[in-house]
C-alpha cells in the first residue's frame, strides 16, 4: 500500500516532469512542496535563482483549486503568466495595469474554477471586493512572494504586506507559503510574526554561490579598471555593470562601446520600448553587456551571465548579494567584481543624511551601509562575511575563491596615521567659519602649498606636512577606512570631515587602528591605453 506521502510525492514529481520538463527537484524543493501539498505552512528562505517559483506552482497544480500568488513585481506578472500559459498552466493576474474588461474575464475564470494560478498585487488584497471574490472561489494555496517586503526594518518595506496576516485568519484551512531571497535572521523572524505563521515549517537553503568569485578592488579610474577587467577576464561574455546614476550608466555604456565592447544602457529614464529592446537583446544575444541602474534585473532569468560589476557601492549587503547573484546561475565560474573608493563612502553617507525619512529610517540606512562597508574593508574571506551576514555558517577556513582568500590583504598598524588625520580635522574644525573636505586634509598632511592651502594659511598649522611618509592614495585609503569604521564622519553640504564618538579613543591612544594596506596600482599594460 502506498502512503499518502508517496502519492503526493509522485504527483509532485510527475507534475515537475510533465508540466515543467525537469527531471528532479533541486535542493529542498521536494521537501517544501511535499509539506505544502499536504496542507502545511512554510517559510522559505532561498537565494535568488534557487527555484522558489516551483515551490508554490506545483502545490497549486497538485491541490484542488486556484493558487493565489501575492507579488509586488507587477511589471513581471504578464511575463510570468505568459510563461506558465506556454507550458499549458492556466494562469492569470489581477493588477492596476488592466482595464475593467480584462479584470472581469480573470474573475470569471477564477469563479468557474478555470485557473490554476492567480497572481495578485498586494494592494488588491486590501480591497474587500477582492477578498469577497476569493471567498467565492476555491483556493489551493496562498503564496507570498518577496515576503521580506513585510519587514519594516528591511529595505523593501511595503505597507500593503502587513494586511496579509489576515489570510490565515480568514482561510485557516488553506496552506500558506512565504518566500524570500533576502532575509537576515531578524527579518526571518519578522516575516513569521507579521504574517502570523507561527506553525510554519522553516526551510533555509544555503546562500553560498561557490561558482561566484567575489572581488572588491580599490577604485582609482573606474571606467578604465572596468575595461581592463572585461578585456582580461571576460572578453565577449554577457554581464551586467551596475552604476548608481542614470548619467553614469549612459557614460559608461558609451565608453565601453567606444572601446569595442558591445554594451547597452538600461535605467528608468529610458522609454519603455528602449528598455524592453535592451532587455530582450540581453536575454537573446551572446556576450552583450548591460550597463544599468538597479532598475535592471528583478526577475531577469539568464543562466549564463558571466560577471556582475559594480562601479558604485550598493546601499546594503542584501542589495549586493541580490545583484551579484544574477551571475552564474548555470553554476559555471563567474565573477562579482566591484570598484570601491573613498568617494563612495562620502557620497553614500551624504545621501543618507540629506535624504528623506525620519531619524529611525536614517539609522537603519546607516546600519545597512555599515554592513556593506565592513564587507568592503574586511581582511577576511568575503564569502564567509557574506554568509555570516545572512546568519549562515561558512564551511571551513577560507573559500579559496574570493580576492582576500586568493591574495591575503596585508594589514598595518594605522594608529599613528589615524591620529594624524584626526588631528588635522581637529585643527581645521577650530576655524569654524570655513568648511573643508577630504582633499584639503590630504593636501595639508602631504605639505602641499596649493592655492587653497596658502589662502587659508594652512601651511602654518602644526599638522602641515606631517604625513609625507604616505602617498596621496594611501592617505585617501586611511580616510576611507576611518569613515568605514565610524572613527570619522562627514557632515553638511561640503562633506566636511568631523570627529565621531570613537575618535577620542584614537586621539587619546586608548585604541589601536588596524588598517588594510592599499594595493599597489597595477602597472599599466597599455591595454587600456588611450582611453
Ligand atoms: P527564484 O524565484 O528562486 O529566483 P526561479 O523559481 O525563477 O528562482 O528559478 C530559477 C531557474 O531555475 C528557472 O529558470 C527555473 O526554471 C529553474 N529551475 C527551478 N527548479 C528547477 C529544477 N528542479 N530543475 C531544473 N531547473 C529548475
Ligand atoms: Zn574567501
Amino acid at each position: 500500500d502506498r502512503t499518502e506521502t508517496d502519492v503526493t510525492r509522485s504527483d509532485a514529481l510527475g507534475t515537475l516532469q510533465r508540466v515543467f520538463g525537469y527531471d528532479s527537484f533541486r535542493g529542498e524543493q521536494g521537501a517544501i512542496i511535499e509539506h505544502v501539498v499536504a496542507g502545511g505552512d512554510a517559510v522559505v528562505l532561498m537565494p535568488t535563482g534557487g527555484g522558489k517559483s516551483l515551490c508554490y506552482q506545483i502545490p497549486a497544480l497538485v491541490r484542488p483549486g486556484t493558487g493565489v500568488v501575492v507579488s509586488p513585481l507587477i511589471a513581471l506578472m504578464q511575463d510570468q503568466v505568459d510563461a506558465l500559459r506556454a507550458l499549458g498552466v492556466r494562469a492569470g493576474f489581477m493588477n492596476s495595469t488592466q482595464d475593467f474588461e480584462e479584470r472581469r474575464l480573470v474573475e470569471a475564470e477564477l469563479l468557474a474554477g478555470e485557473l490554476d494560478l492567480l497572481y495578485l498585487a498586494p494592494e488588491r488584497l486590501r480591497l474587500e471586493s477582492t477578498l469577497d471574490l476569493i471567498e467565492r472561489a476555491k483556493i489551493s494555496v496562498f503564496a507570498i512572494d518577496e515576503a521580506h517586503c513585510v519587514a519594516q526594518w528591511g529595505h523593501d518595506f511595503r505597507p500593503d504586506y502587513l494586511s496579509l496576516s489576515l489570510l490565515g485568519q480568514r482561510w485557516p484551512e488553506v496552506p500558506r507559503i512565504a518566500l524570500t531571497a533576502t532575509a537576515t535572521r531578524a527579518t526571518h523572524r519578522e516575516i513569521t510574526e507579521r504574517l502570523a505563521m507561527p506553525q510554519a515549517r522553516h526551510f533555509e537553503a544555503s546562500f553560498d554561490r561557490p561558482n561566484i568569485q567575489y572581488r572588491i578592488v580599490s577604485k582609482d579610474e573606474p571606467k578604465k579598471q572596468l575595461l581592463r577587467f572585461l578585456r582580461e577576464e571576460h572578453p565577449s561574455d554577457a554581464g551586467i555593470v551596475y552604476c548608481l546614476s542614470r548619467n553614469s550608466v549612459e557614460k559608461t555604456a558609451e565608453f565601453l562601446c567606444r572601446n569595442g565592447i558591445e554594451a547597452v544602457p538600461y535605467h528608468a529614464g529610458l522609454d519603455a520600448g528602449t528598455r524592453a529592446t535592451h532587455q530582450a537583446r540581453f536575454l537573446r544575444e551572446e556576450g552583450l553587456v548591460v550597463v544599468a541602474t538597479i532598475a535592471f534585473g528583478m526577475g531577469i532569468d539568464k543562466p549564463d551571465v558571466r560577471f556582475v560589476a559594480h562601479l558604485d557601492l550598493p546601499k546594503s549587503v542584501e542589495g549586493y548579494y541580490q545583484e551579484t547573484g544574477r551571475a552564474g546561475r548555470d553554476g559555471l565560474p563567474s565573477t562579482a567584481w566591484m570598484a570601491y573608493g573613498l568617494n563612495d563612502v562620502v557620497q553614500q553617507r551624504k545621501l543618507i543624511q540629506s535624504g528623506e525619512g525620519d531619524e529611525a529610517f536614517r539609522r537603519r540606512a546607516a546600519a545597512h551601509l555599515d554592513s556593506m562597508l565592513a564587507l568592503c574593508e574586511t581582511v577576511q574571506c568575503r564569502r564567509a562575511q557574506l554568509l555570516a551576514y545572512f546568519g549562515q555558517e561558512p564551511g571551513g577556513e577560507g573559500c579559496g575563491n574570493c580576492d582576500t582568500c586568493l591574495t591575503a590583504p596585508e594589514t598595518w598598524d594605522g594608529t599613528i596615521a589615524a591620529q594624524k588625520v584626526l588631528s588635522a580635522v581637529v585643527r581645521l574644525d577650530r576655524e569654524r567659519r570655513q568648511k573643508f573636505g577630504v582633499g584639503q586634509i590630504v593636501d595639508i598632511l602631504l605639505g602641499r602649498k596649493t592655492a587653497k592651502v596658502i589662502r587659508f594659511d594652512h601651511d602654518q598649522l602644526s599638522v602641515f606636512g606631517i604625513g609625507e611618509d604616505l602617498s596621496e592614495a594611501e592617505w585617501r585609503g586611511v580616510v576611507r577606512q576611518l569613515l568605514a569604521q565610524g572613527l570619522l564622519a562627514v557632515e553638511g553640504e561640503y562633506s566636511t570631515l568631523v570627529l565621531t564618538e570613537g575618535s577620542g579613543a584614537v586621539l587619546g591612544r586608548q585604541r589601536e587602528v588596524l588598517l588594510r594596506k592599499e594595493p599597489k596600482k597595477p602597472a599599466s599594460r597599455g591595454s587600456a591605453g588611450g582611453v
